[in-house]
């Protein structure tokens, strides 16, 4: 599942871990329960899915279920994703949870990254904050969500 949305110059990427089971299924990212919590909050930042793109780590789910390994994480984003950021040229990239942050920037401790600007490898601005499941584990990480996601307009506004 590549990922979906705007692929004419969109202003921002989205990454998230890797599809789960629904997305694989649909083709489509974020199409569970994790991705209503996101338009919601994509909405209450005044953005909106279809202007955005939205993409993964790691294009298929790994065996049940369980987190993309290192040496997956390092092939698929040599043979995707950095081509897709290539091609699309977003303004800023967002990294839904710790995977992706990790991947782009050795990041582990999201409490304190989320909400903060980084560089991808190729040196694109790049905002963390957690992944929309894990609100569903700690329902009080979705006020931080939700204020990280609202500071984008202003990021984009003015050229991060
Ligand atoms: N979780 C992710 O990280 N990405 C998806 O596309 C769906 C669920």
């Amino acid at each position: 599942m590549p990922g979906s949305g705007n692929t004419t110059n969109p202003k921002l990427v989205f990454v998230g871990e890797g599809p789960g089971r629904n997305e694989d299924l649909v083709g489509k990212p974020f199409v569970g329960r994790g991705g209503k919590l996101l338009d919601e909050l994509l909405e209450s930042a005044s953005l909106k899915r279809e202007e955005v793109y939205i993409t993964n780590i790691v294009k298929c789910r790994p065996p049940k279920n369980r987190k993309p390994k290192p040496d997956e994480v390092e092939i698929c984003t040599s043979h995707y994703l950095e081509k897709q950021l290539d091609l699309l040229q977003p303004k800023l990239v967002c990294t839904l949870g710790a995977t992706a942050l990790q991947y782009f920037t050795g990041e582990t401790e999201m409490g304190s990254a989320h909400g903060k600007l980084f560089r991808t490898r190729s040196g694109m601005p790049l905002l963390a904050t957690y992944h929309p499941a894990a609100v569903f584990r700690n329902r009080k990480l979705k006020k931080s969500l939700q204020e990280d996601l609202q500071k984008i307009p202003g990021f984009l506004e003015r050229g991060s």
